[in-house]
């Protein structure tokens, strides 16, 4: 023996069943899975559409109030996902970018899919549209982004629920 310590380490797994709350952004959540809604938040004070929603302004910390935003929009950056975790990979390559929704102030992060995936698809300037998945579970993969021309090809799949 050298002396040297050794550490024996062994593979395993643990299985945790838990729950965690979305707290005061739940509403955002629960329009999403009943009614394919996207909730933001407006400013009581200034009037900043916040998307994601935010419960007070940032800016200047007053309350807001929920607004539905419309499900277009445009992405403001965006890159095209090789390498994902394991929720993800069967989907790869796919598009993620900050997309301002329009009539907001901010922009948020989400996935773009689209049936011919190019940079030329996924870019700053692109026009995007809001696709809900059938089955909701109230989490921000119940929907994606698809460039605008492909929408109505999106929603007749049946994996995802119709139009708005
Ligand atoms: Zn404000």
């Amino acid at each position: 023996m050298s002396g040297e310590f050794q550490d024996h380490q062994i593979r395993d797994k643990i299985g945790i069943n838990y729950k965690y709350t979305m707290g005061g952004q739940s509403k955002f959540f629960i329009e999403l899975m009943n009614n394919k809604k996207i909730l933001g938040t407006k400013c009581k004070k200034c009037g900043k559409v916040w998307m994601p929603p935010r419960i007070n302004c940032s800016d200047c910390y007053e309350d807001t109030d929920w607004v539905e935003i419309k499900q277009t929009g445009t992405i403001q950056v965006s890159t095209i996902v090789w390498y994902t975790t394991s929720a993800f990979i069967q989907a790869v390559p796919y598009g993620i970018a900050f997309i301002k929704l329009d009539g907001t102030h901010t922009a948020f992060n989400q996935g773009i899919f689209s049936e011919n995936l190019v940079p030329s698809k996924v870019k700053k300037g692109q026009r995007v549209r809001a696709v809900f998945q059938k089955e909701r579970e109230g989490k921000m993969t119940d929907f994606f982004f698809v460039p605008e021309g492909e929408y109505e090809r999106w929603i007749s799949k049946p994996e995802y629920e119709g139009g708005v």
